[in-house]
């Protein structure tokens, strides 16, 4: 088959997410694990999706609209923007991969970062893209000046997340303003903010991606349903761009990517303000009690704009990782992102972020 596959499908590293609940409590013959891997909603999903989709349970003998028509009109309407601005995908993993589809061709550089979302090089990778990695400054924060440098006329691509996963942080308005300026037109700037809502949440410096379109026909941001809105599983993400960038993202889209309980989900979702509030102010307060914690460990982590952050454990990350396992906590070991000695926490509800530290501080020990 090696004579068969196309050369740079070999050099494609695959993408190994968190370990679902029941893998982990089949394994190790446990019961109530807790997954505080993969920076979900640790309060569920909407309960005005859950009550959606159960009414929409009956059609799905039914093809979903491709358009997604209803979501998209009150999508756009709860951003200020034209239907044409806007585009769905499964998952916002997906709108990565059709941005890269649309506008990457083969040999074309892009400039990535690190640590940061291993899709973007797991996507060029797969366009057969010329990757530039970008490593983040010491304080795990984008290295805009570097990256600004790596551009050269073969650049098709710079991803941002923004703010970043697995660190946390984020780029300001006044970074983002100097890395913008000056840059070639002919550039498509990808900002990924799926967790845009917790960081504007929090912080008064953190730029709105919206506010650039008008400026920037190349800029493409990605936001998704997945984390504040707690509908990881239904897989439902968007792009929102100039509608010229748009047409050409709809063209690689995939008729019938949007099922219709992810459809309905994230539209009931939208209106469900009371979950959001009360899930934004939950990780406002815990990521502080979870930082409280490490310092009183004298553990060293990075303050985070988002549902999670990084810690160094001081050890090996796979065995902290393994023996949390076995203690009923699911986290990420962030070997994958060359950080050999830190893992990456979920914030979970109250009670499991205080027996997710009793079990860390049993495992080092
Ligand atoms: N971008 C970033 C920065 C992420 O952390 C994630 C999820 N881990 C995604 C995109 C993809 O999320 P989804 O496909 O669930 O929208």
């Amino acid at each position: 088959m090696k004579n068969l596959v196309k050369p740079n499908i070999l050099k494609v590293k695959k993408y190994v997410p968190g370990k679902p609940v029941e893998e982990v409590e089949r394994e190790l013959g446990l019961k109530n694990v807790v997954k505080l891997a993969s920076n979900e909603n640790c309060f569920g999903p909407s309960p005005l999706a859950v009550a959606a989709i159960r009414k929409a349970l009956r059609g799905i003998n039914r093809y979903p609209d491709s358009s997604s028509f209803y979501l998209k009109k009150k999508l756009a309407a709860s951003l200020g923007l034209a239907e044409d601005g806007l585009v769905f995908g499964n998952g916002s993993d997906e709108i990565i991969c059709m941005a890269i589809k649309a506008f990457v061709s083969d040999g074309d550089e892009v400039v990535i970062a690190k640590p940061t979302f291993l899709i973007y090089e797991i996507a060029s990778s797969l366009q057969n893209a010329d990757i530039k990695i970008v490593p983040m400054t010491q304080d795990f924060k984008y290295d805009l000046k570097e990256m600004k440098k790596a551009i050269t006329p073969r650049t098709k691509m710079v991803f941002i997340a923004n703010p970043d996963n697995p660190t946390g942080t984020y780029v300001t308005k006044k970074e983002l303003d100097e890395f913008l300026q000056g840059l070639p037109e002919k550039l498509i700037i990808f900002l990924d903010e799926a967790y845009f809502e917790f960081a504007s949440y929090s912080f008064k410096d953190y730029p709105n991606g919206m506010d650039y379109l008008a400026s920037r026909p190349g800029m493409i941001l990605a936001r998704t349903f997945s984390k504040v809105y707690g509908l990881a599983g239904l897989r439902i993400g968007y792009a929102i761009a100039n509608p010229e960038a748009i047409s050409y993202m709809e063209r690689v889209r995939e008729p019938f990517n949007i099922n219709i309980l992810a459809q309905v989900g994230a539209l009931a979702a939208l209106d469900d303000k009371a979950f959001l509030k009360k899930t934004l102010a939950h990780v406002e307060t815990e990521r502080e009690y979870l930082y409280s914690a490490f310092r009183k460990m004298g553990l060293e982590y990075v303050r985070s704009a988002t549902n999670f952050m990084i810690v160094n454990v001081g050890r090996d990350c796979k065995e902290v990782f393994s023996a949390l396992l076995k203690e009923g906590f699911i986290v990420r070991d962030m070997k994958a992102w060359g950080l050999d000695t830190f893992i990456r926490v979920t914030v979970g509800t109250k009670p499991e972020n205080r027996r997710f530290i009793t079990a860390l501080k049993k495992v080092l020990k």
